[in-house]
C-alpha cells in the first residue's frame, strides 16, 4: 500500500508543533512526512522585538530544525515555497522539483501589512523575521555610530519612530528604552539628543486591552523617554521620516529610523495559490481545513477563525498557532490511519502577557491582572513553555530564559 505523503509548509510555531506531534503519533511505515522551510532554523517570532532592539542576540532567538525533528520519520527540505497548485496537489518551490502531497499543512506564518501606505515598504523596517530584526538592530547602531563621526550633527538621526502601539510596538519600545542608554554610552552620544516616538492611530495605546494595565505600560515607557502620539495615523514614509495626521492636521516627523509595527497579514503564498482568503488568511472549517479542499489544513497566522462570542476573528498569536498544530497533527493521524474522528479546534486562551523590557510586563492570565516583576517572570515562563512544547527539556536547557529578572 502506498504511504500517504504529508507535506508541511513552514517551521514556525504552527508547522513545527504539527510535525513534532505527528512524528510521535505515527510509525515510519504509515506516512512520509516532508517539512519545508525557508531556513534550516526555527525562530521564536515572539522574541523578535528583543533581537530587533539588540537586547538579545539573534542566535538566542533561533534553533536548528534538525534538533527537534525525528529525521527517521521527517524529511526536511530547505527552500522557499512559491505557490501551491491546489488542482494538481503540488507545491512549487524556488530551488527544488515540485512536491506532490496527499495531505498538506500550510503554516507559512505572518508578513508585515503596510495597507498600501506610501513609502513604508521602501523606507520603514518591520519586525518580521530574524534577518529583518538583525537589520533593525544594525541600522539603529549605524545611526548612533554615524552621528558620533559627523562634523555637523544631524539630530534626527537619533530619532526612532515606532508605528503602532499594539503588542509588537509596545514590546519593542520596552526593549528599546533599555538599549538606548547602552548605545549612548557605547558611542558617546548625549541621551538628551535621542527621541523615541510611538505613533498610534487609535485613541489609546494597546486598543482593547485592560485600561489600567495600559496606563501602567504608558507610564513606564514615558518615564524612560517614549513620546506617544495617540490618535495619530502614519500617512506616508519618506527617506527623511514620516508624515502623520491628527484631526486633519498634517505633520512631518524627521527620523533616522522608522519601524512599522502596525499590522500583520498571512503569507502572500495564500493569495498566489488561489485560496479564498482575506489578507493572506483562510477562514478554515472547524477541523482547520481550507473550504473546498479537505486535504489542505491551514494553521497559525495564515488561518482565520471567528470568535463566536465577539463575532470577530481571533488575533493571530503563537498561543493559537501551537494549539492548532496539536489538533492538526491529531487530525492528520486520523486521516492517515483511516480510523477515528476528526477533532474540531477550540482555542483555549490562557491570557496575554506583554513585556516592557526584560524586567517588567503587564498581563491578564487566567482572567487575573498582573504587572511588574510578577508579570515579567510569567512572560519568561511562557517563553520557556513554547520551547518545551516543541523541543522538550533539552531545548529549554539550550535556549531557555533562566535569568528571570
Ligand atoms: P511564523 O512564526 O511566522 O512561522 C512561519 C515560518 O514559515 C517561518 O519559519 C518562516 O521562515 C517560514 N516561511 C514563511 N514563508 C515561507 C515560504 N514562502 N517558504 C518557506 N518557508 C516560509 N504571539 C503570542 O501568542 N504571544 C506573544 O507573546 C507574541 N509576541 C510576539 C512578538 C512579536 C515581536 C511578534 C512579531 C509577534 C508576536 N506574537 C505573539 C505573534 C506570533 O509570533 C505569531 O502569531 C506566530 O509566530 C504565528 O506562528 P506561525 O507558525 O503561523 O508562523
Ligand atoms: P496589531 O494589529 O495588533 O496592532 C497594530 C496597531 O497599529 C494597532 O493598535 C493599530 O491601531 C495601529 N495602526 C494601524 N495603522 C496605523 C497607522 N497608519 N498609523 C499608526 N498606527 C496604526 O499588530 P501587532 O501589534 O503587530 O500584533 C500582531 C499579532 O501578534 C496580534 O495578534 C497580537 O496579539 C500578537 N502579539 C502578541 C504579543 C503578546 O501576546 N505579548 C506580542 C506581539 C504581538
Amino acid at each position: 500500500l502506498k504511504k500517504p505523503n504529508v507535506v508541511v509548509l513552514g517551521a514556525g510555531y504552527g508547522g513545527l508543533m504539527t510535525v513534532t506531534r505527528l512524528q510521535k503519533m505515527i510509525g515510519v511505515n504509515e506516512a512520509s512526512i516532508t517539512l519545508v522551510n525557508k531556513h534550516d532554523y526555527h525562530y521564536e517570532s515572539t522574541w523578535l522585538h528583543e533581537a530587533a532592539a539588540g537586547t538579545l542576540h539573534h542566535e538566542r532567538v533561533r534553533y536548528a530544525i534538525a534538533d527537534v525533528i525525528d529525521q527517521s520519520k521527517v524529511k526536511f527540505i530547505q527552500d522557499t515555497v512559491e505557490k501551491i497548485n491546489l488542482e494538481q496537489k503540488q507545491v512549487l518551490l524556488q530551488n527544488h522539483e515540485p512536491l506532490t502531497y496527499d495531505y498538506l499543512v500550510v503554516a507559512l506564518g505572518f508578513e508585515s501589512e503596510t495597507f498600501g501606505i506610501k513609502g513604508l515598504k521602501e523606507y520603514a523596517f518591520s519586525i518580521a523575521n530574524v534577518n529583518a530584526a538583525r537589520q533593525i538592530r544594525e541600522h539603529i547602531e549605524y545611526q548612533f555610530a554615524t552621528y558620533s563621526t559627523e562634523e555637523e550633527k544631524r539630530d534626527e538621526r537619533l530619532t526612532i519612530v515606532v508605528g503602532g502601539a499594539g503588542f509588537t510596538g509596545i514590546e519593542f519600545l520596552g526593549e528599546l528604552v533599555n538599549r538606548v542608554p547602552e548605545l549612548c554610552r557605547e558611542y558617546d552620544v548625549d541621551p538628551n539628543k535621542v527621541r523615541i516616538i510611538c505613533v498610534e492611530a487609535a485613541p489609546t495605546v494597546l486598543p482593547g486591552f485592560d485600561p489600567e494595565l495600559v496606563e501602567y505600560a504608558v507610564n513606564v515607557l514615558e518615564k524612560k523617554g517614549v513620546e506617544f502620539k495617540i490618535g495619530t495615523a502614519i500617512k506616508e514614509c519618506t527617506p527623511e521620516g514620516i508624515i502623520v495626521s491628527k484631526d486633519d492636521q498634517v505633520e512631518e516627523i524627521k527620523a533616522g529610523t522608522v519601524v512599522w509595527a502596525a499590522g500583520v497579514r498571512g503569507s502572500h503564498v495564500i493569495d498566489e495559490s488561489g485560496f479564498e482568503a482575506m489578507r493572506g488568511r483562510v477562514k478554515v472549517d472547524p477541523f482547520l481545513r481550507a473550504p473546498g479542499h479537505e486535504d489542505v489544513f491551514v494553521v497559525g497566522d495564515c488561518a482565520l477563525i471567528i470568535n463566536e462570542e465577539t463575532n470577530r476573528p481571533y488575533p493571530p498569536t503563537a498561543q493559537i498557532a501551537m494549539q492548532q498544530g496539536e489538533v492538526c497533527a491529531k487530525n492528520l493521524a486520523v486521516l492517515i490511519r483511516g480510523q477515528g474522528e476528526l477533532q474540531p479546534f477550540k482555542p483555549d486562551l490562557k491570557g496575554t502577557v506583554c513585556s516592557l523590557g526584560h524586567d517588567d510586563a503587564i498581563g491578564v492570565v487566567f482572567g487575573k491582572k498582573i504587572w511588574g516583576a510578577k508579570a515579567s517572570v510569567m512572560k519568561k515562563v511562557i517563553d520557556n513553555r513554547a520551547l518545551y512544547l516543541i523541543g522538550g527539556p533539552t531545548l529549554v536547557a539550550k535556549k531557555g530564559k533562566f535569568k528571570l529578572l
